[in-house]
């Protein structure tokens, strides 16, 4: 079983000077085909750039790479895209779900109450990184509800698949975002998604916790006390991409 993390939307801020990040996505070899957890950027993102890429690109450098696209990626890996026959996805910003339509016959696993948040009424700022157009063709959606169950001492939902996988809603960043626990054959691999800055020691947490999600502190709190458990965030650093290609 083979995990590959890949880069799908990089970011360099002006000030200070050259902080490089990119956004995690997921790619896992199964026995039901490839399953892909968030997308990063799609073609047409490169193309069209949607009100929200033009605001990145006023306030940090944003290269646009159309090589970033998941599907060349996932090419040049050696795989076909057709071969992706799962999306899981952790929310629906922008640089998160933008590549759904280069997967339009992929079944697309979302928590129900991300897509209420996506397709609702705006509530709060970070409403404004979804982006409606990546849904337009209309997506094989398979959606989740909360069911009981816990994955260690969080909420999780059950995922269809082998490996075992969770579903952990981790709601604040967005009102239904997931994170995504895999049982590899050596550990569990925890993608935590923007509920967490996992790698940020550049910034304090209490910005953090502001900036990006209330559940900073207990997602942080959690990869301390189980260092046998990988967690990775959203973002990483470009240099963190160079030295984990695989889990
Ligand atoms: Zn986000």
């Amino acid at each position: 079983m083979t995990i590959h993390f890949i880069n799908g939307f990089t970011c360099k801020t002006f000030f200070p000077y050259h902080w490089e990040c990119g956004t995690i996505e997921m790619l896992i070899e199964t026995n039901d085909g490839l399953i892909l957890v968030d997308t990063g950027l799609g073609t047409d993102d490169y193309m069209h750039h949607s009100g929200i890429i033009n605001l990145f690109r006023a306030i940090m450098y944003v290269p646009l790479d159309p090589k970033e696209a998941a599907i060349k990626q996932i090419v040049r890996l050696g795989y076909k895209p057709e071969d992706v026959h799962h999306i899981i996805l952790t929310h629906m910003h922008f640089d998160h779900c933008g590549g759904l339509p280069d997967f339009p016959w992929a079944k697309v696993h979302l928590y129900r109450k991300e897509f209420e948040a996506f397709t609702g009424r705006r509530r709060q700022f970070s409403d404004i990184a979804y982006v409606q157009r990546h849904i337009s063709h209309g997506p094989d959606w398979v959606f989740y509800e909360d069911t009981g169950e816990k994955w260690f001492d969080f909420n999780a939902i059950r995922l269809p698949f082998t490996p075992e996988m969770w579903l952990i809603p981790l709601a604040g960043h967005t009102r239904g975002l997931c994170g995504v626990a895999i049982k590899t054959p050596e550990h569990w691999l925890f993608q935590t998604s923007d509920a967490a800055a996992i790698f940020n020691e550049k910034v304090p947490d209490w910005f953090i916790t502001m900036a990006l999600s209330r559940q900073h502190s207990r997602v942080k709190q959690f990869a301390r006390e189980h260092p046998d458990i990988q967690v990775v965030g959203g973002h990483a650093w470009l240099n963190w991409f160079m030295d984990h290609k695989n889990a």
